[in-house]
């Protein structure tokens, strides 16, 4: 695809500087208490990934730096500005930072070209004829051009998923959030969203990845954020932390998933 048709790097941040800040950052749903005191940095063109055991927070966490969950104290700021709790100010957060799902969540009575066209027409006026030339480079780019009459139904969960990671990329977002993007996919259609994403990740988008792929992990991460029990137990390069990490409870989920 032409080179206008990929969201533009940002500009307000030189390469390496802090693009997602969380600091002290708690959340309770009543009694249970779900993220406590989560420090982390993600700096602009870096890829991390999180990885955890169920129930551990990584999903909440996603969600709180998108502001689908609110927080309970501590602060998120994306490229410099605080979370923003409504209004204007949350539909601008929400376009710098996209969100791919477990579960691809397009929109079922959309075609997928109406899919990645609707947020850029709907949320920040492009003409519809522009909104339709970026979003058929972006769905050429993760390979599914051809499908872009059709409905999501019509499509593979492979494609639908490359689908959702269009739409997103449609916003031109700051940075990328993924929440297991490959896990409710059969497995012959894990990789070709995995390359999609490395292919990103090579062109240096922000990306925060929740998944047990150490492939992906392997191939694309600068860093591994190991959770447990809603906090961050251990950090390191993926080659450090899959071959030597340093917590007894690192050690036992890998020997659990490995
Ligand atoms: P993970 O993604 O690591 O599996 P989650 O962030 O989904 O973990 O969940 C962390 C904990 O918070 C779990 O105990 C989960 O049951 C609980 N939880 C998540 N969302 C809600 C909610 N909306 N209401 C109540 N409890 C929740
Ligand atoms: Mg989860």
């Amino acid at each position: 695809p032409a080179a206008a048709d990929r969201p533009a790097p940002p500009t307000s941040s030189a390469p390496g500087e802090p693009l997602v800040v969380l600091q002290g950052v708690d959340k309770h749903f009543g009694p249970l208490h779900v993220l406590k005191g989560i420090d982390l940095t993600v700096r602009k063109g870096e890829v991390v990934v999180v990885i955890g055991p169920s129930g551990s927070g990584k999903s909440t966490l996603c969600r709180a730096i998108n502001r689908l969950e609110t927080i309970d104290s501590g602060t998120i700021t994306v490229d410099g500005v605080p979370l923003p709790a409504e209004g204007k100010a949350l539909a601008r957060l929400r376009a710098d930072v996209g969100m791919v799902f477990q579960s691809f969540n397009l929109f079922a009575h959309k075609t997928v070209l109406q899919n990645v066209t609707l947020g850029p027409i709907k949320a920040k006026g492009v003409r519809r004829a522009d909104a339709e030339r970026t979003a058929m480079g972006l769905l050429e780019r993760v390979g599914v051009a051809d499908q872009a009459a059709k409905l999501p139904a019509q499509l593979s969960g492979g494609q639908q998923q490359r689908v959702a990671i269009a739409r997103a990329l449609a916003m031109r977002p700051k940075v990328m959030l993924f929440d297991e993007p490959t896990s409710a996919l059969d497995p012959e259609m894990i990789n070709e969203v995995l390359d999609v994403m490395v292919s990103l990740a090579q062109e240096g988008m922000t990306m925060i990845v929740v998944t047990h792929e150490m492939g992906f992990a392997r191939r694309a991460a600068h860093r591994v954020v190991f959770m447990d029990g809603g906090q961050v137990v251990e950090e390191a390069d993926p080659e450090t932390f899959f071959t030597a990490p340093r917590t007894a409870r690192a050690q036992d989920f890998l020997s659990k998933i490995l």
